[in-house]
């Protein structure tokens, strides 16, 4: 369905102080070339990419996106490592965006009214939105003529039913400022659930699953006929499990009880809970999953607390999910952590037997991704997935221009 069309796309993932991209040949769905321009506006500021199974690394001073982006551009058709002739033979360039609040419902082709738009949700995702609006801008500019298209992270789970987004707040809050459960990593649930579905000979219309994308930043999605009904991240992405350095789901009264106690402005909370909590402040280890496991196998004590406190967060979600769903087809398991660690799978997996499920011990530790990792005769199936975000945004730009 997806290949046999000659286009290229190119992918960009704007954030804060990075640029990661990706270019396409929609042909076949390769990657022709990847890269990620790192340290924006700061000391040590480099381009570093791949072609083939060559790496490169650039270092120079990049002082903003938009030098970042044309480095990009010059690298891809200029040089000894160039993969294109000219950048005419980009097609469509699209781009990762965090949030698209209420507006965007589904992947858009840029114009005035869908930067306009993307601003408006600036104030529910500061730390986000400028950074992808840089590149959309930045592109705009220099290669003028290539359709820009956005691809939003909250998008798939905008059809949600209205009683998983509400919060228990005063309604006016949603309408004055839009206050509700967006959730986010929706580009990334929905090309598992097109795998998945994939994988098991059916379509994802047919289909319940409950998708853990378990990497630093970690959700739980549950997927009713190809459609998100609810998920674990909330008006912004520190909502949810416990994650990397993300506190997840806490009584809200603890953030006026840390300011209190711990003589914090609202800015340094949020930087806590945001980058100081998690499996790091748990562990006191890292915020790497490897590492943290590492120190539980070897008998850490705090460290082994921080995998069984976030495991049992997942068991949590998925429980519930099975619930609201009323059953389950397949628990599907992506991300960094989610696709690398039977150790976290095994955890997570302990309590299945009342519907029926069994995890393999043998294929939950060893095979090729993606892979079924439920035994024969389970009732529901595990599966292992590994995520493409880039792949889906392609496929979206294709789908876009197509129409
Ligand atoms: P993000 O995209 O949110 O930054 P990733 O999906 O790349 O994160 O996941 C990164 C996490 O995956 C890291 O914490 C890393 O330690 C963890 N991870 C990667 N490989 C393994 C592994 N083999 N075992 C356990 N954790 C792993």
């Amino acid at each position: 369905m997806w290949k046999g069309v000659k286009m290229k796309v190119l992918v960009l993932n704007c954030g804060s102080s990075s640029i990661k991209y990706q270019l396409l040949d929609m042909a076949n769905e390769s990657v022709i070339t990847k890269g990620l321009v790192e340290r924006i506006g700061l000391n040590g500021s480099r381009l570093k990419y791949q072609v083939g199974d060559a790496q490169y690394v650039v270092e120079q001073d990049i002082a903003g996106h938009s030098a970042g982006i044309a480095l990009v551009l010059d690298i891809l058709c200029k040089g000894p490592h160039k993969v294109i002739k000219s950048l005419n033979e980009i097609d469509v360039v699209g781009h990762r965006v965090t949030h698209g609040g209420e507006l965007f419902k589904e992947t858009v082709k840029v114009d005035a009214e869908v930067i306009e738009g993307i601003k408006k949700c600036i104030s529910i995702a500061p730390l986000h939105n400028p950074a992808n609006l840089a590149g959309i801008e930045t592109c705009m500019k220099l290669i003028p003529k290539t359709p820009q298209i956005a691809v939003f992270d909250t998008a798939f789970h905008q059809q949600m039913p209205q009683k998983a987004f509400m919060y228990g707040l005063p309604y006016d809050l949603y309408k004055k400022y839009g206050i509700r459960r967006y959730g986010f990593h929706g580009t990334s649930h929905r090309y598992v659930t097109e795998r998945t579905a994939e994988l098991m000979g059916k379509k994802a219309e047919d289909l319940k699953l409950v998708i853990c994308h378990l990497g630093n930043g970690a959700s739980v999605t549950a997927v009713k006929n190809g459609h998100s009904v609810d998920t674990s991240m909330g008006f912004t992405p520190l909502d949810g499990l416990i994650m990397g350095t993300r506190c997840g789901e806490i009584d809200p009264a603890l953030v006026g009880f840390i300011m209190e106690h711990e003589d914090m402005t609202v800015k340094q909370v949020m930087r806590y809970l945001n980058g100081q909590s998690g499996v790091l402040g748990l562990s006191g280890i890292s915020s790497d999953f490897r590492d943290v496991e590492d120190e539980a196998i070897k008998g850490d004590e705090r460290a082994e607390m921080a995998i069984d406190a976030f495991a049992y967060q997942v068991e949590k979600f998925i429980g519930s999910y099975v619930m609201i769903m009323d059953g389950i087809d397949a628990l599907v398991f992506t991300a960094g952590v989610g696709e690398n660690s039977p150790y976290v799978r095994n955890k997570v997996c302990t309590n299945l037997s009342h519907w029926g499920t069994k995890l393999d011990k043998e294929r939950n530790e060893h095979g090729d991704k993606p892979r079924k990792i439920s035994t024969d005769d389970s009732k529901v199936a595990i599966y292992i997935v590994p995520t493409n975000e880039e792949l889906m945004i392609a496929r979206e730009c294709k789908r876009l221009l197509g129409k």
